[in-house]
């Protein structure tokens, strides 16, 4: 504030500074290409100023646009853009990899830059650390690999989970992958009427999954969630999201995980069942290779035992079919999580605050339990209910 404080004392003008809100986004910063040197010149012609200056260490200098660094002439040509004649512009600049926080003055004919210096967030923690702490399965990497920005993302998103919410999603597995499987995507296109996804909460027998595409990390959304000094971007969204798929769906995973066991325990009998049939088999080919007066009744008994093995023994895996096939029609029926079923009942008439969390009732949960984590002053001043229904862990039951 010392310059602009200065600029008005010196009396160029007397009107209110502005605090400039316009964010930026990488598509709005010159391009490569630009002759950045002569955009600042003439925008700075246009917009009528004629002085150019950096501070650096509390003192101001005139700008040599031909010897100043990218930063400030990147800066300069931002803020001779949007900012009006009396402002101040805090910024953070997307340069590379971090962001530069920028403080820009402008005062009628003068404009100054002052640059802090590059913030580049710690680097992500590795797989193994973000699976011991945080209790997650493995991170699989399906085409992609778990890169630092993909790393970073998930880190985010499970250091929101309270303990009981980690608890949840033990083991549950994270896929990296291009784009959804075929199948996957037109199965899911159904239930929700869109085609594009960023990722995707996979149920299917013994491999339960969150699966996260390309598309997570290619937003071009500016607009952020939470609050300014903690901002997530809509990759968090996403992920999250998801997050709150595998908490809804812990009735399913039972009957899924039960279904499986069955299956397995079904395996068993009829593998059993078919050594028993084979064993037979061989003790009717001796009993039948026998000499007649060999083949007594003690012979005939013994068959007969055998014979009522396998009679108990296809009861059981026919009891064990019918079990499997009752837990599979369950699966496949469409349904809701149970959790979703009271979500829906808290909600009531009240819609999602996302058009997409209106796709259907387990899409809505998601979209509000996302909002829950990166917002939940947002969700408390949008659907008080529901906010209060999350707060007292209710999902969780
Ligand atoms: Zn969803």
């Amino acid at each position: 504030m010392s310059l602009l404080a200065a600029l008005l004392v010196g009396g160029a003008t007397a009107a209110t500074p502005v605090y400039t809100m316009t964010s930026v986004n990488a598509e709005s910063l010159p391009g490569k290409g630009t002759n950045i040197v002569a955009t600042v010149r003439n925008d700075a012609k246009r917009a009528g100023v004629v002085h150019l200056r950096a501070i650096e260490d509390g003192t101001s200098t005139s700008v040599d646009l031909g010897a100043a660094d990218e930063g400030v002439l990147i800066a300069l040509a931002m803020g001779l853009q949007v900012m009006s004649p009396v402002s101040e512009w805090d910024l953070m600049l997307p340069l590379g990899t971090g962001a530069l926080p920028v403080t820009l003055m402008r005062d009628g004919d003068a404009i100054s830059v002052e640059i802090g210096t590059l913030t580049k967030p710690d680097p992500a923690p590795s797989a193994m650390v973000l699976q011991s702490r945080y209790g997650i399965g493995e991170l699989r990497s399906d085409g992609r690999p778990w890169d630092e920005a993909a790393r970073r993302v998930l880190s985010d998103v499970l250091a929101l989970l309270t303990p009981d919410e980690r608890a949840e999603i033990e083991g549950l597995a994270f896929v990296r992958r291009a784009e959804p499987h075929a199948t996957h995507r037109a199965a899911m296109a159904e239930v929700v009427g869109r085609v594009d996804f960023d990722a995707m909460y996979l149920q299917e027998p013994v491999d339960t999954r969150v699966e996260v595409y390309d598309r997570l990390f290619q937003s071009r959304n500016t607009r952020f969630y939470g609050v300014p000094s903690r901002p997530y971007g809509q990759e968090h969204w996403g992920l999250i999201h998801e997050v709150g798929h595998a908490i809804a769906a812990r009735g399913r995973l039972t009957t899924l995980e039960r279904r499986t066991g069955l299956a397995l325990e079904a395996q068993r009998s009829a593998d059993a069942l078919n050594a028993l049939i084979g064993s037979y088999n061989r003790a009717v080919e001796r009993f039948n290779q026998l000499p007649g007066q060999r083949q007594t009744g003690e012979e005939r008994a013994l068959l007969d035992g055998i014979k009522a093995q396998i009679d108990v023994s296809q009861a059981e895996v026919e009891a064990l079919g019918v079990r499997v096939n009752a837990m599979t029609r369950e699966l496949n029926a469409p349904q809701e999580s149970e959790v979703a079923a009271r979500f829906a009942a808290v909600l009531g008439s009240d819609t999602p605050p996302t058009e997409y969390g209106r796709a259907s009732i387990d899409e809505g949960f998601a979209e509000c339990y996302a909002l829950y984590k990166l917002d939940p002053d947002a969700l408390r001043r949008v659907l008080p209910k529901v906010y209060a229904w999350f707060a007292s862990e209710e999902y969780l039951r």
